[in-house]
């Protein structure tokens, strides 16, 4: 037999698979097994991609491979693996290296192993097919189940034994004629608090159950259909919803996915699940140890979790029979894969619904114009509870100097009167976001980016928020000596100094990337949670779907921040932020209201978001996309050239737009973009209407450019879908 393997190598150019021959003790061995194999004078890691019986090279130019991981992966999620190489323009070894066991990495780390011995037992089919005719059973197969006739055996000393390996024992067991069970060291979980609310299980409402209904149908169509959208405000009960549909995918005998933006700054969802579902639901999560990532992987690759909660990339899950697979806070942008592959994984959880058969089922309060237009909607309109969403007020901000609004202050202040809870945000960190010398006007900016540094107080330092540079602050200016620095703009850091000071004695908790650096946010979450008065001040991270009662002020500052910058999305996000924020509000009996100041109090986005009304920005968007040719009416590829000295990466990009646009995809650009990390860039951006074409050419004129010696030096990064 021949095994067709991609190595996993870090390698662009590298042209596989390769054909390797399948020797006796290499029996077992099938799609998706992961092998050292000798290539070139190396050994390396490689996936099977595909078995064959023969090869175009003479048996005497293969090699065989050297040995078999003991850990392998399903055959769906190689294809899936390799879909995405495709789909985000990447490589098969990248692809694949997104469905590996945890530590497999691209064949550089030493692959992690369990810590276990795994014993195998014959089933009552195992000792029928030893018997009987009706199984077709190979010499060595045989002797495996003939060696486990006289009870359990450990596998390790089988393969010892040279009676058979892991990956034989394996297929056994996938045909059910072997189980396998851990005799050593349980798996060690990794601990998910929950924080804020958490109700008892509770009897679904009438429109939760209505909602519920048309989800399990679809479970039990042997094609579910279209994709589904739980669009429900804040507060609705989706989560519910979501732990009812993943109850009925379990008792259907299938598996289930929940994807959670991340976990480190949503630990309430995944604890939900976890309390529901207990030891039959594992996370994945990047706060992980190698070794609890690695038990969690095998734990869903055994089939001992059923359900597996996680960010993106839970969405490679080693589960199979999926039969459901929930995207919460479908909008959420964490869902995006910044690094090469850079997947979506709402689309590969698209993708991997549709070939596993089934349901996807993606949820939110502010969902994408994407999924409204292309998925069927299921509404929950009203929150649980029936308390109304709370009034938001939108103030302009033009001529004021301070960072708070007088209207605000007043309703911060009836805040502290009565001794209650408010959460407040502003999606800037730091303490100011840049600082001038007052007499020659010299802004501070990092080095090796084109932005300007941002005042950490506390620190002592101004850093660089794209590329981790950071100075001490200076004393006087290095250009004319000058003393007289100003700092221009307000950061949570600076907002919560003063916030301190406006609400005493309510204690202030500040939320933002600086002070999750070292304990993560759930203790900062745990502390609010159960103070009994007190301010949340922080960026987005705030917004985010926490659940607590008692909040009945949510203030915004500069909302329209974001549509001050040039991106189709812009409006989108403006929209969610405030809507999201408004969510977290007056969600116990005191009520409660939203403050939200902005430059331009009229921006569509704000007035729709003041009147609760997701229905008409949705239309708006999505006439307006439509006018604009944007997602969801059509593709945007972004293809980002970079060089370490300015000139190259414009050469670059204006040979890929040309060649791209030959090949049938016009491209708008090149335009240059702000230096980054000391490398100079420029981009092109694809919009077509047509997918699998465009991004065909796109990978056509980037393989010509980025191999052509002319562009030497030059890196090239594309992005199907950028966010
Ligand atoms: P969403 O995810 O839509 O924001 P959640 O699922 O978090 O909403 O529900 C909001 C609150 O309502 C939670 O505290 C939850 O425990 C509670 N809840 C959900 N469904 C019910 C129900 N059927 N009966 C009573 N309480 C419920
Ligand atoms: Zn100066
Ligand atoms: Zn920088």
């Amino acid at each position: 037999m021949i095994a067709k393997v991609e190595p996993l190598t870090q390698a662009r150019a590298l042209r596989g698979p390769f054909d390797y021959l399948l020797g006796g003790s290499m029996e077992g061995v099938g799609v998706g097994s992961v092998l050292t194999i000798p290539f070139g004078n190396r050994r390396m890691l490689g996936v099977v991609v595909e078995v064959a019986e023969e090869s175009e090279l003479p048996p005497e130019r293969l090699a065989e491979p050297l040995s078999a991981l003991e850990a392998d992966v399903p055959p769906e999620l190689v294809s899936l693996g390799l879909w995405v190489a495709q789909e985000y323009v990447s490589t098969p070894a990248r692809g694949l290296s997104l469905v590996l066991p945890p530590g497999t990495g691209t064949g550089v780390a030493k692959p992690t192993a369990a810590r276990r011995s795994l014993a195998a037992t014959l089933t009552a089919s195992g000792r029928e097919a030893l018997g009987g005719t009706t199984e077709r059973l190979g010499p060595r197969q045989r002797a495996a189940l003939e060696a486990l006739a006289g009870g359990p055996r450990r596998v390790g000393d089988l393969a010892r034994e040279g009676v058979t390996d892991h990956a034989g024992i394996r297929r056994l067991e996938a045909r059910r004629l072997v189980e396998l069970a851990d005799t050593a060291e349980a798996p060690r979980r990794p601990e998910v608090r929950a924080v804020g609310a958490r109700g008892p299980k509770a009897e679904p409402t009438e429109a939760q159950a209505g909602v519920l209904a048309r989800i399990v149908e679809r479970m039990d169509r042997p094609d579910p259909g279209r994709h589904l959208l739980l669009h429900g405000v804040t507060g609705s009960g989706k989560t519910e919803v979501y732990m009812r549909a993943v109850a009925a995918a379990i008792e259907r005998g299938r598996s289930a996915i929940v994807l959670v933006p991340e976990i480190a700054l949503t630990p309430q969802t995944a604890g939900r699940f976890v309390d529901r579902f207990g030891d039959t639901v594992a996370i994945l999560h990047s706060r992980l140890t190698a070794r609890e990532r690695f038990d969690e992987w095998s734990r869903l690759r055994r089939g001992d979790a059923r359900v597996c909660v996680g960010p993106r990339s839970a969405i490679f899950a080693p589960l199979t029979d999926v039969g459901l697979i929930v995207v919460d806070e479908e909008h959420d942008s964490s869902y995006k894969q910044e690094g090469d592959p850079r997947y979506d994984a709402r689309r590969v959880a698209e993708r991997r619904a549709e070939t596993a058969g089934a349901v996807l089922l993606a949820g939110s309060a502010t969902p994408r114009p994407e999924s409204v237009l292309r998925y069927e909607r299921l509404r929950l309109h009203d929150r649980v509870d029936g308390r109304p969403l709370p009034p938001v007020e939108v103030v302009g901000m033009t001529g004021v100097q301070d960072a708070l609004h007088a209207h605000t202050r007043q309703a911060l202040d009836e805040v502290r009167r009565a001794g209650g809870k408010a959460i407040v945000l502003l999606n800037r960190r730091g303490w100011s976001n840049f600082l001038t010398c007052r007499s020659c006007g010299r802004v501070w900016e990092c080095p090796r980016c084109d932005v300007t540094l941002v005042l950490h107080r506390a620190a002592g330092r101004v850093s660089c928020h794209h590329c981790g540079h950071s100075e001490r602050v200076p004393g006087s200016c290095p250009d004319c000596a000058s003393v007289t620095l100003a700092r221009h703009g307000v950061g949570t850091e600076q907002l919560g100094a003063e916030l301190e000071r406006l609400m005493d004695p309510l204690p202030v908790f500040r939320l933002d990337a600086d002070t999750v650096a070292g304990e993560g946010v759930g203790p900062a979450l745990e502390r609010f949670d159960s103070a009994d008065a007190g301010v949340l001040v922080g960026t987005q991270m705030v917004a985010k779907g926490h659940d607590f009662p008692d909040v009945t002020l949510g203030v915004v500052l500069d909302a329209d921040a974001t549509l001050r910058f040039p991106d189709f999305r812009a409006e989108e996000r403006t929209f969610a932020l405030v809507a999201q924020l408004a969510g977290r509000s007056g969600r116990g009996s005191r009520g409660g209201r939203v403050v939200v100041q902005a430059l331009d109090p009229d921006a569509r986005a704000l007035r729709h978001a003041a009147l609760h009304d997701a229905e008409g920005f949705l239309e708006g968007e999505l006439g307006r996309r439509e006018a604009l040719g944007y997602p969801p009416h059509g593709h945007l590829i972004r293809v980002v050239c970079a060089a370490r000295e300015p000139g190259p990466e414009a050469e670059a990009a204006a040979a890929v737009c040309e060649l791209a646009g030959l090949y049938g995809a016009a491209a708008l650009g090149p335009a240059p973009l702000f230096r980054r990390k000391g490398w100079e860039r420029a981009q092109l951006v694809v919009k077509s209407a047509q997918r699998e074409p465009a991004i065909a050419a796109v990978r056509r004129a980037v393989e010509e450019v980025s191999s052509a010696r002319a562009h030497a030096g030059v890196t090239f990064a594309v992005d199907v879908d950028p966010q």
